[in-house]
């Protein structure tokens, strides 16, 4: 099955708070998106492994996504050749057009590691001569969102407009509820994504950032 987008995260719940209301438009319009999680994100001091898959579960089927959770390390999530080639498979097997992951600075080092993976992944796929199953692909983008333990603040490549799915990103994160309180979630999700939405001249948006440059068409330049 070919995908559009792929979502990949440290742990469970970091795409869904980073980009749940992008997962929500991009699932509306019908792109086929996944999430891919690198670890199960457990131990915590709340949530057991059992508890966090119905959760994730939950939340990828509020987004509509496929969701798939690999079983590297939760804390010691290390880039690794074995990490690497656990991703590049996904990424050879699903053909993602776009990749989204996190942000190479950040205080939890899972989340600094999952975009070295991310990115040397997305490289791995496209070789040949390499001990990994399917067929070489090269997802044409790949960008970086925001799902951060440092509260900074990064001046965005891009935004996307989610005032119309903002809902159903809060109802996403509330499906964790292990890891969360419904008024810290609702709190968080809303004041972030005001503030960006209030920068770009709209109720609600999230941030992504691009190493590359990026081409739009010449309409929006008029939105
Ligand atoms: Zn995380």
């Amino acid at each position: 099955m070919k995908i559009d987008f792929l979502c990949i995260g440290a742990h469970p719940d970091d795409c869904e708070i980073a980009m749940g209301g992008t997962i929500a438009y991009l699932s509306s319009k019908g792109y086929k998106g996944m999430i891919l999680d690198l670890t199960n994100g457990e131990p915590t001091p709340r949530g057991n492994p059992e508890k966090r898959i119905q959760e994730a579960k939950k939340a990828a089927e509020i987004l509509s996504v496929e969701r798939i959770t690999l079983d590297l390390k939760n804390r010691f999530l290390f880039d690794s050749i074995e990490a690497r080639f656990k991703v590049a498979s996904i990424i050879r097997k699903y053909k993602p057009d776009v990749i989204f992951c996190h942000l190479e600075i950040d205080a939890h080092p899972d989340h600094v590691q999952a975009y070295n993976i991310s990115y040397a992944s997305r490289f791995y796929s496209k070789l040949t001569k390499v001990n990994l199953e399917g067929d070489v692909w090269y997802s044409k983008k790949i960008f970086r969102f925001f799902s951060n333990h440092l509260r900074i603040n990064m001046t965005p490549s891009f935004v996307v407009d989610i005032s119309d799915f903002i809902s159903r990103k809060i109802d996403a994160c509330k499906a964790y509820e292990s890891q969360f309180s419904d008024f810290q979630v609702e709190e968080y999700v809303k004041t972030f994504a005001r503030y960006w939405g209030l920068l770009a001249r709209t109720q609600y948006a999230e941030p992504f950032y691009s190493h590359e440059i990026l081409k739009v068409d010449p309409r929006f330049l008029f939105e």
